[in-house]
């Protein structure tokens, strides 16, 4: 198209000169001897017009070589008779003159084109949905962001009357705001109501609404519409959590006031009924004292402001002190204390001690029925386990991945128990803060197991077993490349973490950019761990490169532990290649499917 607009460009003025000259040779008896210049200057003022300045000249000097040698005497020579010097110098001059005027209001028409293209891309694009209404309130123009909004054409919605539009519950408040506007000129007014979409689900849409029937150019009631949705329920929730924090906060006040004044009238009659009543009010401020440090913490955290200070401690002596203190809280419970003398880790003490305090707490809280708790803490791999596990009501599945985001509380529960639905989400983050790793196994009504990772001090990486060729292993992978149905095993051995996924991930590359594997068994049977940090990095890059790399097929054995599963299935969700991916429960399954894929050469 371009091309083809450029040699336009030429071929404009050559046929407009060809043409001239044949007119002028076929009527040269009607048009007379002055003519040519007549004519030769439309030609020029053509060529300006639509093959710009440059060739406009251009044409100006052929014509004037072609009047001089076609039609002025003596014909067939450039010979110029002295009488005609000053015609040829008016006609050059005029079309330069031509040509130049010509140009500038090309340029100027350009601009205003760009300039008005601009606007309404800047409208339609950048800005939020534009409505125009006439007097009647009928839609005359809707900008394409329409769709993106609302799901409907700009045909569509200009077809949709307010009442399919808009909630029923709103229908009488908008159609009153919009018929105030439509009733004063330069009248303005902000309408915020619920719309429903195309597809039937529902959006807050808020619009500024003016009367512009009587601006000239505009004439038009114009609306600026915006998707106010999220900023709703952002609204929404934050007034909720205040209403719940200030009634988290009132519980523990309520309570210390009585005990405090049950305590006091106790002291002199019942000392010791005195000093129980004092030692609830203590559990109270001690919990008035946790919630006003999640707040807080959870607005250092929101800023990247949690700070931590970092010193070589013993983690095991920290769960026994802190399993100690809940054993004189809560006399009534049994606390089972399993762990190892010594783990020497690199932490926030006191962030820790927040941690542990933390899923104990949840542990007795959301176990009416039951009073037993256990805390176990082993070593493995270079890394502490703690595990504080219930017997209490448990989470469904559903609700496992959700566990660990701000203000998440279980539906059900949430009712009965008090929370913000603050700590785990503060706990997830100063675990990795620390370079651990948090996850949960569950059962609804059967109890849960909270585990956290941290890793050890001075804990040297044992080094791989590898040929660099054919097979890898280490601790937390095994690769091995069958030559002979040129396939690659990948087998991921217990807990992972950021780190081992990255690692290992970048490990099988290497393998298959090696051996030239089309094909990779994944198993995931022995992983345990929650490494849904890396997961979406698995699905965007890890994939793609993978298939850049050539594999073709990728059979992916699931693991027995959820939240294992759950960052897989984030990666397998999120893949971005054109790798064929298969889940499979079982080894046998998994190798066959492979075996059976070919790779179309
Ligand atoms: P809170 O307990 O203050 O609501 P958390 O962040 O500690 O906040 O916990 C978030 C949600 O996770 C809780 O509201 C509850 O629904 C669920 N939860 C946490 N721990 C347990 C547990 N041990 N058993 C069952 N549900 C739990």
């Amino acid at each position: 198209m371009r091309q083809f607009q450029q040699t336009a460009k030429y071929l404009f003025p050559i046929a407009l000169i060809l043409l001239a000259t044949l007119a002028k040779y076929s009527f040269t008896g009607i048009l007379g001897n002055r003519t040519p210049f007549l004519l030769y200057s439309g030609v020029v003022i053509g060529a300006t017009w639509y093959s710009g300045w440059r060739i406009g000249l251009l044409t100006n000097f052929i014509c004037l070589l072609l009047v001089v040698y076609l039609f002025l005497e003596p014909i067939g020579s450039f010979y110029i008779q002295p009488r005609l010097y000053v015609h040829l110098l008016i006609f050059t001059l005029q079309n330069v003159l031509v040509a130049l005027m010509g140009y500038a209001l090309q340029e100027a028409l350009r601009k205003s084109r760009a300039a008005e293209s601009k606007v309404k891309l800047l409208l339609e694009e950048a800005c939020d949905l534009l409505v125009l209404r006439n007097e009647n309130g009928k839609a005359i123009y809707v900008s394409p962001k329409v769709t993106e909004i609302t799901g409907y054409t700009p045909e569509e919605y200009m077809e949709l009357t307010f009442d399919r539009l808009v909630e029923p519950e709103h229908l009488e408040m908008f159609k009153e705001k919009i018929e105030s506007v439509m009733a004063k000129p330069n009248e303005r007014q902000t309408v915020k109501s619920l719309f429903r979409c195309k597809n039937g689900g529902l959006k807050w849409l808020e619009g500024d609404v003016y009367n512009y029937l009587e601006r000239p150019g505009i004439n038009a009631i114009v609306s600026h519409i915006k998707d106010v949705t999220s900023r709703i329920q952002l609204e929404t929730q934050k007034d909720e959590f205040i209403g719940m924090a200030s009634h988290e906060l009132k519980t523990p006040i309520t309570n210390i006031k009585g005990f405090t004044t049950l305590a006091k009238s106790a002291i002199r009659t019942n000392p010791e009924k005195a000093e129980a009543l004092l030692g609830r009010s203590e559990v109270n401020i001690k919990r008035l004292g946790r919630l006003v440090n999640d707040l807080l913490d959870i607005s250092k955290i929101n800023t990247g402001r949690l700070s931590y200070e970092f010193q070589l401690f013993n983690l095991s002596s920290l769960i026994q002190e802190v399993v100690q203190s809940f054993i004189l809280t809560y006399p009534g419970h049994t606390f089972t204390l399993e762990t190892v003398p010594l783990a020497i880790i690199n932490g926030d003490r006191f962030r820790l001690e927040q941690v542990i305090t933390n899923l104990i707490d949840n542990a007795i809280k959301y176990s009416p029925e039951s009073r037993s708790i256990v805390i176990k803490q082993e070593l493995k791999e270079g890394k502490a386990i703690v595990s504080v596990q219930d017997f209490g009501i448990g989470i469904s599945e559903e609700h496992l991945k959700h566990i660990f985001d701000r203000f998440y509380r279980v539906d059900a529960s949430s009712m009965r128990f008090q929370g913000l639905g603050l700590g785990l989400f503060i706990a997830s983050d100063i675990l990795k803060n620390h370079k651990g790793n948090f996850w949960v196994e569950s059962k609804q009504g059967e109890g849960s197991t909270f585990f956290f990772i941290v890793p050890l001090q001075g804990y040297s990486k044992e080094l791989a077993v590898t040929d660099h060729a054919t097979f890898y292993h280490n601790s937390s992978i095994s690769i091995h490349y069958h030559s002979k149905e040129n396939y690659l095993e990948v087998k991921w051995i217990g807990i992972q973490t950021k780190e081992t996924v990255n690692e290992s991930g970048l490990k099988i590359l290497e393998f298959v950019r090696k051996t030239k594997a089309t094909r990779v068994y994944n198993d995931n049977s022995e992983v345990i761990g929650n490494w849904s940090d890396t997961s979406d990095h698995g699905g965007k890059v890890w994939f793609p490169a993978m298939a850049e790399v050539g594999v073709s097929f990728f059979a992916w054995v699931m693991s027995k532990d959820r939240f294992s599963n759950m960052a897989a299935m984030r990666s397998y969700d999120m893949n971005k290649s054109n790798i064929l991916i298969k889940l499979f429960d079982r080894q046998e399954e998994a190798v066959s499917w492979l075996l059976e894929q070919e790779v179309d050469v």
